[in-house]
């Protein structure tokens, strides 16, 4: 009988939204590998470069630095299911979708949640969260890096100095970062971070870096509740990516090859030079819409330059200008969400999608669209 399925054939599109970007070949390549066991030595030394590369990549000497088997949200929620206990007091700042999502989960895990809320497109002041965290002590306060829902890059150095002064854990999402704007675990005393693999990274969708400080393991060692999620349960899962090698559940193989080629693809051009790349064709673009009489919504102090947030002019039609660049570009870029759905538009510029050509493409692509 004839199979009723053709085979699968997709369009080769040009990456410009909010994530997945772009995947290099050699991405691709790593990706169809053998599959091995789980278990095997030829799988396991995988595992040590990975663990390896990801240390170098977060610029910190956690042993704790593992993949974690799902996409970006899957990493913060093993951030935050680990790292709280019930009854803990926690600091979600929120100025975008992540910062709502972490306080939704937060809520989930049993911990007391406190927020600081400021306007979408803007940054979290430090002044505000010494302020807050004075009439509320708290045991973790989180953060978003790079909030991919506005394009605001949040300066972390003050935080987590006022953050340890307080004596909390600082969590840091860097999903959209990592890769593509200094993150300085280390040096900036993060906590606990996370991140995914489709943004900066340019890897599919489908796994979730994460980093354990060592107050941040000491902290889950001491825990006197089980962790709420059996999947995440770092616990267990240090014990797999650990010496001991003990069966929790199969790691994503093909998903690992493949984080390791983007990885040393990372580290080949090196992490300074890439995020000068990122930098430099998100001042191209940005000049570029300017002389296009666009404007963007964020200050020009925070903007983060994987991601591009532009005013959507009066009089353009947002759902059909998007459509015509998808049908007749073949090319995507994000919309609008929450409060800012149908107001601007999100131009990503993420690791192997960050080129001046595709900068060109776009710039030339709305022009025509817009004095149409
Ligand atoms: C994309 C993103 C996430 C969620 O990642 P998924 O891979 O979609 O689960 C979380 N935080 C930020 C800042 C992101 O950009």
């Amino acid at each position: 009988m004839d199979n009723m399925y053709k085979d699968l054939s997709l369009p080769n599109r040009i990456l410009l939204g909010p994530g997945p970007s772009n995947v290099p070949d050699r991405v691709m390549k790593a990706l169809s590998s053998p599959v091995v066991g789980h278990l095997d030595p030829a799988f396991l030394a995988v595992m040590e470069e990975v663990q390896e590369m990801l240390r170098s990549v977060f610029m910190t000497a956690n042993q704790f630095t593992i993949p974690v088997s799902g996409t970006g949200s899957a990493g913060m929620e093993a951030a935050l299911v680990n790292i709280i206990e019930e009854g803990d007091n926690v600091l979600v700042c929120v100025n975008g979708v992540f910062g709502e999502r972490m306080c939704d989960i937060v809520e989930r895990c049993g911990g007391i949640l406190r927020r600081i809320d400021t306007k979408w497109g803007t940054s979290i002041d430090p002044e505000q969260v010494l302020k807050v965290l004075e009439e509320f002590p708290a045991d973790i306060v989180t953060i978003v890096h790079a909030e991919t829902s506005t394009g605001v890059l949040q300066p972390l150095e003050e935080i987590s100095k006022i953050t340890h002064e307080k004596d909390a854990l600082l969590v840091v999402d860097a999903v959209t970062s990592l890769g593509g704007a200094p993150l300085k675990i280390d040096e900036w005393e993060i906590d606990v971070c996370y991140s995914g693999t489709q943004k900066c990274l340019s890897c599919p969708p489908g796994l979730a870096p994460v980093t354990f400080s060592p107050r941040a393991v000491e902290k889950l060692e001491k825990r006197s509740q089980k962790v709420q999620s059996w999947y995440l349960d770092m616990t267990m899962i240090r014990k797999y990516w650990g010496s001991d090698r003990v069966y929790h559940h199969t790691a994503p193989i093909s998903m690992i090859y493949a984080l390791r080629e983007s990885l040393r693809i990372v580290l080949e051009e090196g992490l300074v030079k890439r995020w000068e790349r990122h930098q430099k064709l998100h001042r191209n673009l940005v000049a570029g819409l300017g002389n296009l009489g666009l404007k963007m919504l964020v200050d020009e102090k925070f903007r983060t330059p994987m991601l591009n947030s532009v005013i959507i002019p009066s009089g353009a039609d947002d759902v059909l200008i998007r459509k015509r660049l998808l049908d007749e570009y073949n090319t995507e870029i994000g919309s609008g969400l929450g409060p800012l759905k149908g107001k601007i538009w999100r131009i990503g510029l993420m690791g192997h999608s960050c080129t001046q050509k595709n900068v060109d493409y776009i710039l030339s692509a709305l022009k025509s669209l817009l004095s149409q």
